[in-house]
């Protein structure tokens, strides 16, 4: 009987798949997710999953929040749809009120829309508007880095340092440049487009600015943690600080992208807080709605708002940009974080679960690094780690590791291809900041279980 045939008679569906969706993994079937709550997912066959990935990085305070279904509710109930050519809302004015102390940007303005590509597409097009609203038309130059993701949608993908995923569209691409990754574990490897030194990763940035012109370089953007592409690496201390100096010096816009960073989830508000950096334009989504909502947002300084104004405003827009629905469940989502302190709580159990996984990997001989801030923790899985040669692509080592997890109910994230665009493995964690003590050894003890079986599968 088909999933259709089941739902018409009113019954719980089987786990088979219709065959009419355009899955986002193709060649194998998927279980049908029926419930959720705090890091557990359960499936129609009643089998639960730790969700140690909050899905993409994206679920922060918790799957099952009776409070943010009410306010999604409360708002549904008083309207759902207004333009926003013709209206604003309260909902919405009151989150950007809300949320503009937490940004590291001064004197914010938002720009809320659907996720994270459109958010950085909307940040790509305020950069231009603002130059063009200074008279300075020809900073039209984007420098953004190897080894990072901005998103899917051609411009976001454009900017996007991550070769696997550029590769088959790479003849609608190239607009924009790259310089090397902040990534001190392949610091100094040509292939991995990498540097480690504060010194040498500002040089690039200035000898990129300086090959492209005098006036005209327009952005740099990047993400201040790399979360998907190379697996929740930081750059070395001194690097944001050094960056934000450059970017000013030559009236360069400093772009942070947080959509994954974001709303605590490396145990700050936001990832630059943790160097005390302000960027002009910032970015952010994942988290902001903790997955109870499409939402992304754009966020510009005051200083940059005010000159796209006064000169002439802003061509942009989609349908559905400035939701109320999403600004009333945003703001509830800030609150739970607020009056549970769950940023503080990422940054304590994120340090617990670095310690549990280094416990647990540190001498294994296929874990290159164990890093990461708060609850985004990467794990770099090597064929050797004396020469951190990566496993061939070929191997799908990775897609071993996430079926062996999966099959022990747990859910990961990863990434590929970050040891030279081709080849190279990474797991991504990044559970509900209020995961539990229980469950963050689970995840230690079934990750090291599932990389033990992978590698020595893949090995043999
Ligand atoms: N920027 C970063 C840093 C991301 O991690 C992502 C998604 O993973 C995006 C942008 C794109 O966001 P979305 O998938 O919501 O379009």
């Amino acid at each position: 009987m088909s999933i259709s045939d089941r739902s018409a008679r009113g019954e719980r569906p089987s786990g088979k798949a219709t065959g009419r969706v355009f899955q986002r993994v193709l060649g194998r079937e998927l279980p049908v997710a029926v419930r959720a709550e705090g890091a557990t997912i359960w499936d129609a066959a009643g089998r639960a999953y730790l969700d140690a990935a909050g899905g993409a990085i994206v679920v922060n305070v918790g799957h099952g929040r009776q409070s943010i279904v009410d306010a999604m509710e409360r708002q549904a109930r008083a309207f759902t749809y207004v333009h926003g050519t013709t209206f604003t809302t309260e909902p919405l004015e009151a989150y950007a009120r809300a949320v503009s102390r937490y940004l590291p940007v001064d004197d914010p303005v938002i720009y809320p829309v659907s996720g994270g590509s459109e958010a950085i597409e909307s940040a790509l097009k305020m950069v231009r508007s603002y130059h063009l609203a200074r008279r300075e038309p020809d900073r039209t130059v984007v420098i953004a880095r190897w080894g990072s993701y901005h998103g899917n949608s051609l411009g976001a993908l454009d900017l996007s340092g991550r070769e696997p995923l550029r590769r088959p569209y790479e003849p609608w691409l190239g607009r924009f440049q790259h310089v090397s990754a902040a990534y001190p574990y392949r610091a100094g490897e040509a292939a991995a487009h990498a540097l480690g030194d504060v010194d040498q990763l500002v040089a690039e940035l200035e000898s990129a600015i300086a090959e492209a012109g005098q006036g005209r370089v327009a952005a740099f953007v990047a993400e201040p943690i790399v979360g998907a592409t190379l697996g929740a690496v930081s750059p070395p201390d001194g690097y944001w600080p050094a960056i934000a100096a450059v970017c000013r010096r030559h009236g360069v816009l400093l772009v942070a992208d947080e959509v994954m960073t974001g709303f605590g989830r490396t145990g700050r508000w936001f990832g630059l807080d943790h160097w005390g950096v302000r960027a002009d334009v910032l970015t952010a989504a994942k988290g902001a709605a903790g997955g109870y909502f499409p939402l992304g947002l754009a966020v510009a300084s005051g200083n940059v708002y005010d000159t796209i104004t006064a000169g002439g405003g802003f061509v942009h827009g989609f349908t559905y940009s400035h939701s109320p629905v999403g600004a009333a469940v945003a703001g509830e989502v800030l609150r739970i974080l607020e009056t549970e302190n769950l940023v503080e709580a990422s940054a304590t159990k994120g340090e617990r679960l670095l310690n549990l996984l280094r416990d647990r990997l540190d001498d294994h001989p296929n874990v290159g690094e164990v890093r990461g801030r708060g609850l985004l923790v990467g794990v770099e899985v090597v064929a050797d780690r004396t020469t951190r040669r990566p496993f061939p692509r070929a191997a799908r080592l990775i897609e071993n590791v996430l079926s062996r997890a999966r099959d022990a109910g747990l859910l990961l994230y990863h990434g590929t291809g970050n040891a030279d665009g081709t080849n190279g493995d990474t797991v991504l964690l990044g559970p509900p900041f209020v995961v539990t003590d229980a469950e963050l050894v689970s995840i230690a003890d079934r990750l090291g279980e599932a990389i033990d079986r992978a590698t020595a599968a893949v090995s043999a």
